[in-house]
């Protein structure tokens, strides 16, 4: 007998993303071409494979298995046994069965390329279909009930198949072999078009056209898509734009523009390369690129030079692009930075006021999820808001967790995290949670991932501000709790992104998060690992006048800077365009909570110091959005100028006072360029000085400062020509969107010491 033509028979468990991509009809095809016999099933442990046949068939078909699995599908893990022969006639597919649930949950999907033909082709049964799918397309996650994903456990539970969509549904060789949102026009939902007060327009295709049309005559329609609604109007029409800012209270920040196509796109915008990537990509995030010469309503992002652009993903949105040639904003529809609203009802209820007409089809959300927002940053791709594409998100650690660990986040937006075994899962964006709305939707998702991984929490983390949401949420769980540092857990985000155990460098900058002296922090330098950190240097705290307030009034934060310079009648004497923003006794006043130190606390944020620049150079005083400032001294920035300004260092706290008084002088001659250069110049030539004295140590850089990416750029040039190892977080939020799975890093490592 040849070697390798004995029989083998082996068990095979592939674990990852593996259900709803598939994944099974791929093993059936495979095995049926190599003469395999044996059976494939969905369990809850991930994707079971009985396998017989020649040991050289066996072999070929495990190298496919590895080497080129269904594009969906995420394997994290491959386990091979032998078992004794079973004697297997034939492959079947088998019925999902086990009905626990630690596999991951699939993702949603853009409409696929094979979708799309079908769709535009006229003899087909889907033509025009707007809620087309396969399953290499479609939505997953936005309507799962529970695992295993079966149609029974999604929203589409309630439309019975047609005979012909039942027998693509049965049949392993068709591309719809088990795609469990299948339908068509005969029996999926029904596009509906209704004005506000729900009085219906239009039903079935005909709301395309009639919707095109509300949309040429600058008219705001929520359209729903496939994790939430968006609020759409001609991204052409400035007065459509200025309608929409205004209804939804949304002055300045900027807005995300959806195009037909990448080369639509590339008429009006500059993506690179690895943008075009991104954007043509099955997540289709929203990816930030340079604006180009043709331009759209300049108010979509006023002042500074990039659009928050996007692909159509979703079958409705290629529809609707037929009629209405042209690129289209496509914000979500939620009240500014609550959550995202899952039904016409709500949409109604919250947003009444902010649209004209609403489209919408009865396949409910089950899980609302925002789009993603990404941007490229030397060569690395920044994930901004964790969404669809993306979300949930999981993550292998090294050891092994017997406890479940539920990690809450922070309070602005917020995400969860959760640990199991070896398994860390980050949640999509849920929010800011300052509104009653906000902590509704958080705790829905919690029992949703709790629903999901079959999970009661014996461990909560959270954050130790005493006001945050979730730390009283947490408390009034009853379970063991763990609290950790806000910006301890943005560098142990990091971390756990890249699975560092060592001692590392950390640049923790951003607004805010309560530090262990009670004082407000966001300027930190620590020495840190998974066990402790040390803070080794900080900008000095300076007071923030009128405290919350002075997030939204950059001009408080400069005068409060320059009182811890100069004295009242100083400041009064100088020629400054940010003072004029203040009305006459008010310096008088504020000076006089500043002295007394009434509703003034001390700071050493490093996003209020962005926000002071901002109003050095007279570009912002007041209501900005965040990271406005950021962006605005971005455009300021001049990389052909060395300009930087002299700092005083103490033990490790930075003192700005000799940088205040030179950008004084600066701002008086209305020399902004050189001030938003020196100032970034200023804080990398900080950030060198610190990496060279602990020059063995990697660097981590985290926080919501480093999303700017002028600023992140500078660091890690810099610090990698001197040959340092820096990590900035890519697949997860570097803003508070990371800091439950900082929190959970922690808790995995110290869950032991903490609770014996
Ligand atoms: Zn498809
Ligand atoms: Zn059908
Ligand atoms: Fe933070």
């Amino acid at each position: 007998m040849p070697m390798g033509s004995y029989t083998k028979s082996l068990i095979i468990v592939v674990k990852g993303v593996v259900q709803g991509v598939g994944f099974r009809p791929f093993v059936y095809t495979t095995a049926k071409a190599y003469h395999l016999c044996g059976n494939v099933s969905n369990t809850g442990e991930g994707l079971l494979i009985h396998l017989e046949g020649s040991a050289d068939a066996i072999e070929q078909f495990c190298i496919i298995l590895r080497d080129n699995p269904p594009k969906l599908a995420r394997i994290e893990h491959i386990d091979i046994r032998e078992q004794e022969s079973k004697n297997f006639v034939g492959f079947e597919i088998l019925d999902s069965t086990d009905k626990t649930k630690t596999t991951s949950i699939p993702p949603d999907v853009a409409m696929c390329d094979e979708c799309v033909s079908e769709m535009n082709n006229s003899h087909d049964r889907r033509y025009g279909y707007y809620l087309i799918n396969c399953t290499q397309c479609g939505p997953r996650y936005s309507i799962i009930e529970t695992l295993p994903y079966d149609r029974s456990s999604t929203s589409m539970k309630i439309f019975t198949m047609c005979t012909e969509c039942q027998e693509e549904y049965n049949n392993p060789m068709n591309r719809r072999y088990h795609a469990q949102p299948i339908s068509c026009h005969a029996c999926g939902p029904v596009l509906a078009l209704m004005d506000k007060e729900a009085n219906p327009i239009a039903q079935g295709n005909r709301v395309i056209s009639k919707a095109a049309e509300l949309l040429k005559n600058g008219s705001i329609l929520a359209i729903k898509g496939i994790g939430g609604f968006h609020l759409m109007c001609d991204a052409s029409n400035e007065s459509a734009v200025t309608t929409l800012r205004m209804r939804k209270k949304r002055p300045k920040k900027p807005l995300a523009v959806m195009f037909s196509h990448i080369d639509e796109l590339c008429e009006y915008l500059l993506p690179n390369e690895q943008e075009v990537q991104l954007l043509t990509s099955k997540e289709r995030p929203i990816v930030l690129v340079q604006k180009g010469d043709r331009s759209l309503a300049h108010n979509i992002a006023p002042d500074i030079d990039t659009i928050g652009a996007m692909i159509a993903y979703a079958p409705l949105h290629h529809l609707l692009f037929k009629y209405f040639p042209s690129p289209l904003i496509a914000t979500s529809a939620n009240r500014s930075d609550e959550p995202i609203i899952r039904n016409a009802k709500e949409l109604r209820e919250r947003l009444g006021d902010v649209v004209d007409f609403i489209v919408d089809f009865d396949r409910d959300i089950v899980n609302t999820v925002d789009d993603s927002i990404v941007q490229m940053i030397q060569n690395r791709c920044m994930t901004l808001r964790m969404g669809r594409g993306y979300a949930p998100f999981s993550l292998v650690h090294t050891g092994f967790t017997p406890l479940k660990i539920l990690a809450v986040g922070g309070q602005q937006k917020n995400t969860i995290s959760l640990a199991y075994e070896d398994k860390m899962i980050l949640s999509p964006h849920i929010g800011d949670l300052h509104t009653i709305e906000a902590m509704e939707y958080f705790q829905r998702s919690v029992e949703m991932f709790k629903r999901f991984y079959d999970f009661q929490p014996d461990v909560i983390v959270c954050d130790k501000h005493p006001t945050y949401a979730t730390v009283q949420w947490a408390k009034d769980q009853g379970k063991r709790l763990i609290q950790v540092q806000h910006h301890y857990a943005h560098a142990l985000a990091c971390m756990a992104e890249f699975g560092l155990a060592e001692k590392v460098l950390a640049f923790c900058f951003d607004g805010t998060g309560y530090g262990d002296d009670g004082t407000i922090w966001g300027g930190e330098v620590f020495i840190a690992d998974p066990y402790d950190y040390q803070r080794i240097g900080y900008i000095k705290p300076f007071r923030l006048l009128g405290g919350e307030k002075a997030i939204k009034e950059p001009k408080r934060v400069a005068l409060a800077l320059l009182f811890e310079v100069y004295t009242l009648v100083e400041v009064s004497t100088l020629k400054l365009p940010l003072l004029d923003h203040f009305k006459s006794d008010e310096l008088t006043l504020h000076h006089k909570a500043w002295e007394k130190r009434i509703n003034a606390p001390l700071c050493s944020s490093m996003g209020r110091m962005f926000e002071a620049m901002a109003s050095f150079c007279d570009i912002l005083h007041d209501n900005g959005y965040e990271g406005e400032a950021g962006r605005r001294l971005e455009e300021l920035y001049d990389p052909a100028s060395d300009e930087i300004f002299e700092f005083a260092m103490e033990n490790g706290v930075i003192d700005f006072s000799t940088m205040i008084q030179k950008i004084v002088l600066l701002a008086q001659k209305k020399e902004f360029i050189r001030i938003a250069t020196g100032f970034i110049n200023t804080l990398v030539a900080i950030i060198e000085e610190f990496s060279d004295n602990y020059c063995v140590l990697s660097i981590v850089l985290s926080g919501g400062v480093f999303q700017n990416k002028t600023f992140l750029t500078l660091c890690v040039t810099r610090l990698e020509e001197k040959g340092r190892r820096v990590y900035f977080q890519e697949k997860t939020p570097i803003n508070d969107g990371g800091i439950a799975l900082g929190q959970l890093y922690y808790a995995i490592h110290n869950e032991k010491s903490l609770l014996s």
